[in-house]
């Protein structure tokens, strides 16, 4: 993939453990890969269709001096979350901050934390069958464009589906969305149970009535399979309330097991 390069760029700050570190700061030097499609401003010579890099060391230097945090971790994850919000062509970062005084007491060029984060592309399936099930769902879909770490690209119709299983229950609203996420599968299931919660969902009965249900149906091309998530979803295959609003949004997504696209798995049901 395409990349931009900053290496280096040297800035004055006071990020650190220790009081005195915070109080009189020391040299930090940040160098950034970032990643982007750069074939159209290649072609064009336009800098309005790129990223502006003088823009990103300004912005990154402003940040850098703007906060104080105790780990260079922190301090790289926090930027790298900054940078994403501000420059939304970046697709991907790789981010070095290097603290060459750090105080250690022994003689060492550098100390450095380098993290590397993505937008990556996930389906959730939304449903509700109890209260004001368009409004949970409504609720639900702002929450999560709003969240820092996530993108809403394409959202489905929402439809009225008849229960599924065997508990005597009200008509589910069912849709889907497509997203981007900076979380990790298991931070986005966790995001999401939190937006259930939010929603006075309590866990009774398997299957049973619910105010708002978030499930991860792909997540990128991933098969994970884990005690308390599963992707792709289990069930997604079998569930027309699922096939229906997902096929809507992203026809030729690719189960990653069946090597099915949505549209084929919806008409072979
Ligand atoms: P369901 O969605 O099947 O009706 P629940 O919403 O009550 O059931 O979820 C039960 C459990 O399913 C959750 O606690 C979660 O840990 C687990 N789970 C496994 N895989 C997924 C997934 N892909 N998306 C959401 N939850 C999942
Ligand atoms: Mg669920």
């Amino acid at each position: 993939m395409d990349k931009i390069i900053i290496k280096n760029l040297e800035i004055f700050c006071n990020h650190g453990v220790y009081k005195e570190e915070n109080i009189l700061g020391q040299k930090f030097l940040v160098s950034a890969s970032l990643n982007l499609d750069t074939r159209k401003a290649g072609i064009t010579d336009s800098l309005e269709i790129s990223v502006n890099y003088a823009s990103v060391c300004s912005f990154i230097n402003d940040y850098m001096k703007a906060h104080t945090f105790k780990l260079l971790e922190a301090a790289a994850e926090h930027l790298i979350l900054a940078l994403f919000a501000h420059f939304d062509k970046l697709l991907a970062i790789t981010l070095e901050i290097k603290k060459p005084w750090a105080p250690i007491g022994l003689p060492v060029d550098y100390v450095s934390v380098e993290i590397s984060r993505k937008w990556h592309t996930a389906y959730i399936a939304l449903g509700s069958n109890m209260g004001d099930k368009l409004g949970y769902l409504e609720n639900a879909v702002s929450s999560i464009k709003n969240d820092v770490n996530c993108r809403l690209l394409k959202i489905s119709d929402f439809i009225i589906t008849e229960p599924y299983g065997p508990v005597e229950q009200d008509d589910f609203l069912n849709g889907c969305i497509m997203i981007q996420t900076l979380y990790n599968p298991n931070e986005l299931l966790a995001f999401l149970q939190h937006l259930e919660s939010d929603a006075n969902r309590i866990r009774e009965i398997h299957w049973g009535p619910r105010t708002l249900d978030l499930d991860i149906l792909l997540y990128d091309d991933i098969i994970l399979d884990s005690d308390d998530l599963i992707i792709p979803h289990p069930e997604m295959h079998k569930r027309d309330f699922v096939l229906k609003p997902l096929c809507q949004i992203a026809p030729n997504a690719v189960h990653p097991l069946y090597k099915l696209r949505i549209k084929d798995m919806t008409d072979n049901k």
